[in-house]
């Protein structure tokens, strides 16, 4: 809307008007002059792991994985194991520089460290809060290291969701309850989470990623993923679910049924190569499929590129995933669902929301309106173009500077803490 302003009152919009009538009834308010640059809702990221950036440039031990399992052997599992305190805090920072870089104002993370559990999400609210994004934090529970160390997790869990249970006024930082996937998860533990977890809350967890979670589901204990999960009331509408690549119709209608939510990665999906989530049957069913970037950079407007052109490619179809529809999943539905976890309007440019706003410096070669709008952004924004971000009022990049954080320094300190994590990683094998 061309000759409009925003006035933000501490961390909210509170007037949309005419921009000659706010200077008139503000004069003595700070200005950000936006050139004629694009104002819009900050990009929200659904499902990330930040402890996995420091995967970036590392050999993997041995022959390449063959398989989706092989991945999780061969790299996340002896990855996540080599994470000591030090890691996670510049993993989570250097996630969050990238994220304020390019425009991405709320980020919900999934956190591994299997040899630093306990106070590992405190070291990530830590960051996030020195950072001034906004993140919903939990910690992946799994039978994979055996029973204590499935305890430590939940008491974790349990520990963070409690912390900021009372406290999440601010609505900056939020807590759920982490699960790996069904596959490393046992009967016996997936009871005692069902059991512990307080009222109001959900978990986060990868539901059938890759067959493999399917088969194991049915082998082991003769139901599907969706089915088993449902049985212990992992489901509803407190719960994410990441990925569901590999979904009957009936488990596609009990996630509808439950309202479960259910977030989107398809960069991921391809480079591992276990398939391509029907998205569109879930979206016509009536699921909120969100979109999450599952440890790729944070540039989300590369996922929604992705999604755009991935289900044509899967489907040998160009009538597929429309940009209306990229958006629609990625902008209104991820806004939604930051709306209902952070109890507070996230996402989108209204009076009485939180003000969680960039600029974008693109200057459209052809007519631009609403009606058009997704597909200049698949087609002609990039992340560069993000020139301001702001999280709850607040300044975090002005003219593609960081103003709270000193990335330099980060850098140098992820550099030393990558080295380290390396070399444990190595000598796993
Ligand atoms: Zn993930």
């Amino acid at each position: 809307m061309d000759g409009y302003a925003v006035r933000i009152n501490k961390n909210f919009i509170e007037k949309i008007e005419k921009e000659e009538r706010l200077l008139e009834q503000y004069p003595s308010d700070e200005k950000i002059n936006a050139n004629g640059q694009i104002l819009m809702p900050g990009l929200i990221c659904a499902h990330t792991h930040f402890y996995g950036v420091f995967s970036r440039g590392m050999a993997i031990h041995g022959e390449a994985p063959a398989n989706f399992l092989e991945i999780l052997k061969k790299l996340w599992w002896p990855l996540d194991q080599s994470l000591h305190e030090e890691d996670v805090y510049y993993s989570a920072m250097v996630c969050l520089i990238d994220a304020i870089k390019h425009g991405t104002t709320t980020v919900f993370d999934h956190h591994a460290s299997p040899n630093f559990i306990d106070g590992s999400l405190d070291v990530i609210e830590n960051a996030v809060r020195k950072s001034g994004l906004r993140a919903s934090l939990c910690y992946e529970v799994t039978d994979r290291g055996g029973t204590e160390k499935a305890d430590a997790g939940i008491r974790e869990n349990l520990r963070m969701i409690q912390k900021l249970g009372g406290k999440n006024e601010d609505r900056m930082v939020t807590a759920s309850f982490g699960l790996h996937a069904g596959v490393t998860l046992s009967d016996k533990t997936l009871e005692k989470c069902a059991e512990v977890i307080p009222e109001g809350h959900g978990f986060h967890i990868h539901v059938a990623e890759d067959k493999i979670d399917q088969k194991e589901s049915e082998k082991r204990y003769d139901v599907n993923v969706v089915a088993r999960l449902n049985q212990f009331k992992i489901t509803g509408d407190n719960s994410i679910f990441v990925h569901g690549v590999h979904l009957s119709d009936d488990e596609i209608d009990t996630i509808h049924q439950t309202g479960t939510w259910l977030t989107h990665q398809p960069r991921s999906n391809m480079n591992n190569a276990v398939g391509m989530a029907n998205v569109e049957k879930m979206v016509q069913r009536g699921i909120p499929i969100c979109m999450g970037n599952d440890g790729f950079s944070f540039s989300m407007w590369d996922e929604w590129r992705t999604c755009y052109l991935a289900h044509k490619m899967w489907n040998q179809d160009p009538r597929r995933m429309g940009a209306d529809q990229v958006v629609d999943i990625a902008a209104y539905n991820n806004a939604r669902m930051a709306t209902k976890f952070f109890n507070g309007k996230i996402g989108v440019i209204q009076e009485g929301a939180l003000a969680d706003l960039i600029l974008v410096d693109y200057i459209p070669i052809t007519s631009i309106h609403a009606d058009n709008l997704p597909w200049h952004i698949i087609f002609g924004f990039r992340d560069s173009m993000v020139t301001m971000t702001m999280v709850n009022g607040k300044v975090l990049m002005r003219d593609r500077k960081l103003t709270e954080i000193n990335e330099h320094e980060v850098c140098e300190g992820a550099q030393r803490s990558s080295a380290a994590v390396w070399e444990r990683y190595k000598k796993q094998f």
